[in-house]
């Protein structure tokens, strides 16, 4: 087992299901601490404590809505509390509500924004501030292929995630001298809930479209997470890492 990690603690948005899962027992696995976030407090614990005892490592749960600034800083101060620090942050937790634009609600606009690119804005700033001080960080924000495609019914999410990209950018020029690194992560179409949902017949259109000829798996982006979580890895900044079976070759 990779034990890269031990000693260092790593808050994961979204760490219930799907991919933020996937990086949540890999990052365990290297021997992190975990701070589990989502939206049910239920389910944080349930998944904290299973990962807990899966890989001998602490895990706290924290229920936060990410698009709220306030629950957000609160979480990361009882982060701060728990652990004395926080080294690696990953803003996973995101939403979709699809809709071609002429029939986008504004509160399904606004609900992806705030979740999805409001959300990291949330987590990031009080963390910089933590990690400044430590001069050490690994923040890891994951967008989408589709920041960087665009897709029809994806107005909002496309904005959102591509928005990452951007934040991510300015933000990795801001925090470089401080040895703190911030990176992106735009994963294809990866089998978890989330993409689940889609009727059968765009699946597999989809996957027609994929050179890789394949749906990717969770634990492939938890792979490039821990790899920029890495000792080895700390003269990676600012850059945009596609895992998406070769979807985008740009
Ligand atoms: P899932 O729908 O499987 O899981 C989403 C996770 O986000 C859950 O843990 C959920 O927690 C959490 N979450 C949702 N809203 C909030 C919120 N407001 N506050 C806190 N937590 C929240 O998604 P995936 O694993 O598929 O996606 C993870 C990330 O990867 C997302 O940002 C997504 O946009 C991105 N992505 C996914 C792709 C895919 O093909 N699956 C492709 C490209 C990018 P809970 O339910 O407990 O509240």
């Amino acid at each position: 087992m990779l034990q890269g990690l031990t000693g260092q603690c790593a808050l994961i948005t979204g760490a219930t299901r799907g991919i933020g899962r996937a990086i949540a027992e890999r990052l365990a696995q290297a021997g992190a601490s975990l701070g589990i976030v989502g939206t049910d407090l239920q389910r944080c614990t349930a998944v904290a404590a299973e990962i807990s005892k899966a890989y001998q490592v602490e895990a706290i749960p924290f229920a936060c809505d990410v698009a709220q600034t306030a629950q957000a800083e609160q979480t990361l101060e009882a982060m701060l509390e728990a652990y004395g620090k926080i080294d690696i942050l990953v803003n996973n937790a995101g939403i979709t509500r699809d809709s071609l634009l002429i029939r986008l609600d504004e509160q399904d606009w606004d609900a992806v924004i705030n979740t999805n690119l409001k959300g990291v804005y949330n987590f990031c700033k009080p963390a910089a501030r933590a990690m400044m001080k430590a001069k050490y960080g690994r923040i890891i924000n994951i967008s989408s292929v589709v920041a960087l495609c665009g897709n029809a019914g994806q107005c909002n999410y496309a904005a959102a995630k591509a928005g990452i990209i951007g934040f991510s950018k300015s933000l990795a020029r801001e925090l470089a001298a401080r040895n703190i690194c911030v990176n992106v992560i735009a994963p294809g179409f990866i089998n978890t809930d989330m993409t689940e949902a889609l009727p059968e017949q765009i699946k597999e259109k989809l996957k027609d479209s994929i050179p890789a000829k394949r749906i990717g798996k969770p634990e492939e982006i938890a792979e490039t997470v821990a790899f920029l979580c890495a000792q080895n890895s700390a003269y990676i900044t600012g850059q945009i890492i596609s895992v998406d079976g070769g979807m985008n070759m740009a």
